[in-house]
């Protein structure tokens, strides 16, 4: 599904030289490599705050105790994603409402978000899910009529760039109140271990998350709120910021893939290709607001599970993500939802497969991946 070796070898010299460094320096947690790449990364998000961490679950579970969430407080977010980000929700004592995704993008759907609502609802979390931006636009609008905080998943968006309806620009993860990511090594931006990052623009938010990734300490030894210990180490800063000058082009290689995916395949009758918001379907090549983090079709034949059997037997890994709603998921099951609710999800769950995406995929590999697809689909 990726290739991460492929990848270390174009960046071999680098990444063992930075590494090498940090082992002279022995600063192995929070040494210079950190404040460097926290650095760079505030620069190419344009963002005024990066806050290293542990990991991306981490990073969700910092952002709701930053913004001071309470047992009881009712977040929004996504039926159809991974489940850090119920889990947080849930291990605060903060009360999940999971909601429906829309049917083409996968991204929360918008007319859900609002109709869950209520006087106890005071965060959303919308998850840039497999690399595209949710309608920020629209999310943003409910935020403030509603007085929400808007808490943004970027663990699989980062790079991607959100068009507001002016024409105007950002990077995702830097529009709402705080966001959150992940570095795990699939990701698009991976280091060599686990490590994750918070990021916001609110300079007293941004100060109180500092302390807390540090058990709540904002001068040695005096802890002034409840923290944890979640830090990124040296090692892994090393690598990031030997991958983080090539990420615009790694995220281009994706969507290059993606392209030739989407060419291949679209227009069959038992295949939807993936949707972007700006409706090109991946294929163009300014395409900024998708940098498909995954590539997933759904299998409209009710054949996909057949299809995922076929491609393993002839050596070709996909993935089904994911193949269980949240709300049906044992630890989050939850007597006030209701199935009508959940009509995208319960369907996606079905019909989902995400084909092999990663910087290093070449055009025999495509051609002999979507060759297979269609011989599959056509029987
Ligand atoms: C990977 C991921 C996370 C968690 O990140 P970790 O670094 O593995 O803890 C959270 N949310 C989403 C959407 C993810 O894809």
């Amino acid at each position: 599904m990726v290739d991460l070796g492929g990848q270390y070898q174009g960046i071999k010299e680098q990444v063992n030289s930075s590494i090498s460094n940090v082992l002279d320096s022995s600063a192995f947690i929070n040494g210079p490599e950190v404040h460097a790449f926290q650095k760079e990364l505030e620069e190419y998000l344009n963002i005024k705050h990066v806050i290293p961490c542990a990991n991306g679950t981490d990073a969700l579970q910092i952002c709701m105790m930053g913004l001071g969430l309470q047992p009881g407080d009712e977040v929004i977010t996504a039926d159809f994603t991974f489940a850090a980000t119920v889990e947080v929700i849930a291990l605060l004592q903060l009360t999940p409402v999971l909601v429906d995704v829309e049917p083409d993008t996968f991204n929360i759907d918008i007319a859900a978000i609002e109709k869950a609502i209520t006087p106890k609802t005071k965060a959303i979390v919308p998850v840039h899910l497999f690399g595209q931006c949710a309608n920020m636009d629209a999310i943003m609008d409910l935020a403030d009529k509603h007085n929400l905080f808007v808490i943004e998943d970027n663990a699989q968006g980062i790079g991607a760039k959100h068009t507001f309806k002016d024409g105007t620009k950002n990077m995702s993860g830097t529009i709402g109140h705080v966001a959150s990511t992940s570095f795990f090594p699939s990701k698009n931006l991976g280091c060599y271990g686990d490590g994750g990052a918070i990021f916001t623009n609110d300079d007293d938010l941004a100060h109180t998350i500092r302390g807390m990734v540090n058990h709540g300490m904002y001068k040695r030894y005096h802890h002034d709120v409840v923290g944890v210990n979640s830090r990124l180490d040296s090692i892994q800063a090393a690598v990031l910021r030997a991958k983080l000058p090539n990420l615009d082009e790694y995220n281009r290689k994706r969507r290059e893939a993606a392209q030739k995916y989407s060419s291949a395949l679209k227009n069959h009758e038992h295949i939807l290709v993936p949707k972007t918001v700006n409706g090109c379907d991946g294929i163009c090549d300014t395409c900024d607001c998708h940098v498909f983090h995954q590539y997933t079709l759904r299998i409209l034949n009710g054949k996909r599970d057949e299809l995922v059997q076929h491609l393993n037997d002839n050596g070709i890994p996909c993935g089904v993500y994911y193949p269980i709603p949240l709300h049906k998921q044992k630890a989050y099951v939850d007597e006030r939802y209701n199935e009508a609710d959940f009509p995208v999800t319960n369907l996606l769950v079905k019909e989902v497969i995400s084909l092999p995406m990663h910087t290093e995929l070449d055009n025999e590999q495509i051609d002999y991946i979507t060759a297979m697809i269609i011989e599959f689909v056509n029987r």
